[in-house]
């Protein structure tokens, strides 16, 4: 059966395949394949393992013989995402939704649960709907809750309860990276932890503010779990009440939430200090994605200079419309 895979060349398997272990992209259902000093590394998101700017083809590779495969019980290949020990679906009929989900937990995946979104991301909070299609017993735990593993860190998390996609994994990476020892970060909308984290990791001072009481508990556990919590300061509420309590103390600032970023902008000024990286998300019509974002960034940030650093395309969010960052530096 054709699998979306890897190619990199022969000596760079092992290095490949580590870092497409630590995003969590290995399909281990499926076997690598050397051919003519290629070799093969099968994936589970193949437009994923493109963003990390790997050359994906799709290809034969067999079946791990001792693994049954979702697809193996179904009789075709179904589509479905995976976080931690979860499985994710996407489907509008029910009864098919089950189908997949009882094959999924008859393979020999590592599932223990399956979910299908039963909302699109809403409130505040952005924290949808699900219906749990099929679980096994978890020790006691909801079959919402599971630990994803990131780059390296681990995230425990309920999908119930807070925000989190994996698709953003690249991108966060890619921000994160930035960061140098001993800089003093905020993160404004801050989740259950996936920038706070590496950034702590990477040795900066990290205050990570968020609305939900519930985010904020998970970014407390996780930063223990990955044993940065001396570095992390976690502040539940509305990061514009939070704000004056940090001002003109940050090196480094991201702005998560992408509907409604604009609406913290003054709240980021109170934050920056004198020289100031902002990571500032915006979803915009394709014609003129990043224009909005600038000239909101500009106006609100009165008393610095303003240069955009990188006009930066995270993804396709909606036909027609654009994920995109600009990372910005203020300087006063
Ligand atoms: N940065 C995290 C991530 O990548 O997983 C979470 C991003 S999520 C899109 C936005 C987060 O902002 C949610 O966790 C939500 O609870 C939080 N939020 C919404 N309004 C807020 C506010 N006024 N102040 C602080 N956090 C807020």
């Amino acid at each position: 059966m054709e699998r979306p895979c890897v190619r990199v060349p022969r000596e760079a398997g092992e290095r490949t395949r580590e870092t497409l272990a630590a995003a969590d992209l290995v399909d281990e259902a499926h076997e690598i394949v050397v051919d003519d000093g290629d070799i093969y590394l099968p994936v589970t998101d193949a437009d994923a393992a493109e963003r990390e700017g790997y050359d994906v083809v799709y290809r034969d590779v067999p079946t791990h013989d001792t693994q049954r495969t979702p697809a193996d019980l179904l009789g075709f290949d179904p589509s479905y995402e995976r976080l931690g020990d979860v499985a994710i679906l996407d489907e509008d009929d029910p009864d098919r939704a089950r189908r997949i989900a009882d094959a999924i937990l008859d393979s020999d995946l590592p599932v223990r649960a399956v979910l299908d979104r039963a909302s699109k991301v809403k409130g505040d909070l952005r924290v949808r709907d699900w219906t749990v299609l099929a679980a096994e017993d978890r020790d006691g735990r909801p079959p919402t809750e599971l630990v994803h593993r990131e780059y390296g860190f681990d995230y425990l998390l309920d999908l119930s309860t807070v925000y989190f996609s994996p698709r953003l994994a690249t991108e966060r990476h890619r921000v994160t990276e930035q960061t140098a020892e001993d800089e003093r970060a905020v993160d404004m909308f801050a989740g259950v932890g996936p920038f706070v984290i590496p950034m702590a990791a990477r040795g900066a001072t990290v205050v990570g503010v968020d609305l939900n009481p519930t985010a904020i508990e998970f970014l407390r556990e996780n930063a223990h779990r990955n044993g940065v919590e001396e570095r992390v300061t976690a502040i539940q509420g509305d990061v514009r009440d939070v704000a004056a309590d940090h001002a003109d103390a940050a090196d480094r600032i991201v702005m998560n939430l992408p509907h409604s970023a604009d609406d913290f902008l003054d709240a980021a000024a109170t934050l920056a200090g004198d020289d100031c990286v902002l990571h500032y998300y915006d979803i915009q019509h394709e014609d003129d994605p990043f224009g909005p974002g600038e000239r909101a960034i500009r106006e609100a940030a009165t008393g610095y200079d303003v240069d955009v650093e990188t006009r930066h395309v995270v993804r396709s969010y909606a036909p027609h419309e654009l994920n995109v960052c600009l990372d910005v530096r203020l300087s006063r």
